[in-house]
């Protein structure tokens, strides 16, 4: 059994003794570094500064999670120790309450200063529905893609914190029926429900991270939604692939969720066929039990299930280091959209629309094929912690703003 904490927890909460995650807030005292409990947050920077931590505490009195990512495993997991023990230990109660805050109280920023952003396409489900869609008269799948993680690199610095509105992209289309492409907002916005991995320790250029290496250099996991407009995508994307179409947001949960309050989410890997070359073998491959929920305008309408995804974190990192490109500190990489095999396990409306062809209903009587101006999107996540715990990552909230049609 988990230690008891002394921090009353609501039934349900996200974040129970179990799970602990990183975020940074901001309060009466700038930006912090914090660790969610139920519904507060223990000021991590206040308990370094009060010296109730053990060893060197520099990492953890800045304004973003870089420096402590950057530390590595066995700093981790021993400031994780200290803190469920200040959580947990009633004769440390006195020093440590006074350092909680309400999280309804202070305002989440975005966790880490993205390095570089990495985004998967590593569910079948979701790549076959993508390929019927896009591409009817071809094969659902391409030819390289049992053989390697596609991705493509994004935009770093639009990686945004939940809650941030999204302003409706405006970019350049053409439909297959138009005879020419046009210029105005996009009219097909979309959502992909993605689980992302955060990279701590980085790497030298021209080595490459094996899978095995994942646990050393990854710290945590994050919810995102990788915003999408369709219409810019499916004209620009030939054949370098996606540009503008994505790179306008991409929204992330405030909450970096370590891998160790992951183990037990741990389920078995994909069966992979066929087996993969040597360099994305995976002596043990893993995957999250992990579902997430895609709500629009507050009705849930999918529920994606992490655990089908085809291609392991570890395989996606050995991937992208394979050339030997080095990691940094901050790097995120995103699976892709997860959809799993059934119409309300789909991660984009793109799917749950077919094309758009299939409008979703939203509660009574109100349709939806894409995003309309006001709309909002919310995703969650739950998976299950050690003893019976069950561990979220809070909310990726983002609304839809009209596009800003002048030059600016
Ligand atoms: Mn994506």
């Amino acid at each position: 059994m988990s230690p008891q904490t002394w921090v009353p927890v609501p039934e349900g909460s996200d974040f129970p003794i179990t799970n602990l995650p990183y975020g940074v807030f901001r309060g009466t005292n700038g930006r912090r570094i914090g660790v969610a409990i139920g519904e507060h947050i223990l000021d991590l920077a206040g308990v370094a500064e009060r010296g109730l931590l053990d060893g060197p505490t520099k990492a953890l009195r800045t304004a973003t999670l870089n420096d402590f990512m950057a530390s590595g495993r066995a700093q981790w997991l021993r400031v994780r120790a200290d803190v469920i023990e200040m959580l947990t230990d009633e004769s440390r109660r006195g020093r440590v309450e006074p350092l909680l805050v309400r999280q309804d109280a202070v305002s989440m920023c975005l966790p880490f200063d993205v390095a570089d952003y990495v985004d998967f396409y590593s569910s079948k489900e979701h790549a076959t529905n993508v390929g019927k869609i896009f591409r009817p008269d071809a094969a659902a799948l391409p030819p390289n893609w049992s053989h390697l993680p596609i991705g493509y690199h994004g935009r770093a610095g639009t990686v945004v914190v939940s809650g941030t509105d999204i302003v409706r992209p405006c970019g350049q289309r053409k439909a297959a029926v138009d005879a020419a492409p046009t210029y105005g907002p996009s009219q097909r916005l979309d959502i992909e429900a993605e689980v992302g991995f955060v990279v701590g320790v980085p790497s030298s250029l021209g080595e490459r991270v094996s899978t095995a290496g994942f646990a050393d250099h990854v710290f945590g996991v994050v919810l995102v939604n990788d915003w999408s407009a369709r219409d810019i995508q499916a004209w620009e994307y030939v054949p370098l692939g996606p540009f503008l179409g994505k790179s306008f947001a991409t929204s992330i949960s405030p909450w970096v969720v370590p891998l160790a309050a992951l183990a037990g989410a741990r389920v078995a890997g994909p069966v992979q066929d066929p087996v993969p070359l040597d360099y994305l073998a995976d002596a043990d491959p893993w995957s999250l039990d992990l579902v997430l929920e895609v709500a629009w305008n507050g009705t849930v309408v999918s529920r994606p299930p992490f655990a089908s995804m085809y291609w392991t974190a570890g395989q996606q990192l050995a991937h992208l280091s394979v050339n030997g490109a080095s990691l940094r500190t901050g790097d995120l990489y995103a699976s892709g959209t997860v959809s799993g095999p059934a119409r309300d396990q789909f991660g984009s409306f793109l799917e749950l629309s077919w094309g758009g062809t299939q409008p979703v209903e939203l509660g009574a009587g109100v349709l939806r094929t894409f995003l309309e101006d006001g709309d909002s999107v919310v995703l969650r996540a739950s998976a299950p912690g050690l003893d019976g715990t069950r561990i979220g990552f809070g909310e990726v909230v983002g609304t839809v703003l009209p596009a800003r049609t002048g030059s600016g």
